[in-house]
């Protein structure tokens, strides 16, 4: 496996490539809260060089909502939330998936709240237990997880992260989203390439290298991947390099 970080090869051409980047952990580095992480604003200006220089075959996939996402990226640039559930024309009904977490938001903020430092984020149609700022508490928070994602029946999955848990609708994920977005301009037709740092992004590192593509570990995590970067910023100037 080649370490681009360090062997200052180039980046895939962004004329006859199509780019996937995860967000946490892949653009930007981890905060303690998901609210406190902050996007380089040189690679965010970068980011909007790529895009334009490929045509506009740029697209983030996180397992934030859209909208939290679109705070932290040059407009323009298309968007898949929800681990690929949110995506443009092909949103499902969210609010049902919501409502049928409603039983579940109290007991589990109960247990939450019996560990300092631990948090429940409630994205709507998918709920995350954090234990960032409580390791202690993560074999009750994923127990409580499994426990809730059984009694909602099959139509929900226990999304694993760092330090954190979620349950979420099973039924698409990041893979299948890189497909939609390959399906159509300006993605069709060119090669994808997959960055990711964490469980979630697997389907989507898996799909690019499906399609001919590559897949990139950022970071230290053991993933399905053709070459690895150490970390955001190494993304960052492996982007700005590319650029120059
Ligand atoms: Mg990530």
């Amino acid at each position: 496996m080649t370490d681009y970080s360090t062997a200052g090869e180039a980046m895939p051409d962004p004329r006859s490539h199509g780019f996937f980047f995860d967000f946490d952990g892949t653009l930007a580095e981890i905060a303690p809260r998901a609210e406190d992480v902050v996007l380089d604003q040189g690679l965010r200006a970068d980011l909007l060089r790529l895009w334009q220089r490929s045509g506009g075959a740029v697209a983030a996939l996180s397992g934030r909502r859209r909208a939290d996402l679109a705070r932290y990226l040059p407009a323009g640039i298309p968007l898949a939330g929800l681990h690929g559930w949110e995506i443009d024309g092909d949103t499902p009904d969210l609010a049902a998936l919501a409502g049928a977490l409603d039983g579940l938001r109290d007991s589990l903020a109960a247990i939450v709240a019996r560990h300092p430092g631990a948090r429940l984020e409630d994205k709507g149609p998918a709920l995350a237990l954090h234990w960032r700022l409580a390791p202690a508490a993560e074999p009750a928070l994923t127990l409580a997880a499994e426990q809730a994602v059984t009694a909602l029946g099959p139509g929900w999955v226990l999304q694993p992260g760092k330090c954190v848990v979620e349950i979420r609708p099973r039924g698409h994920d990041k893979g299948d989203a890189l497909r939609r977005f390959m399906a159509h301009p300006p993605f069709r037709g060119r090669r994808p390439v997959a960055f990711g740092d964490d469980l979630t992004d697997i389907p989507m590192l898996r799909a690019a290298r499906q399609a001919g593509g590559l897949a990139v570990a950022v970071g230290e995590r053991d993933l399905p991947c053709d070459l690895r970067l150490a970390g955001p910023a190494a993304l960052a100037l492996w982007i700005r390099r590319s650029l120059e």
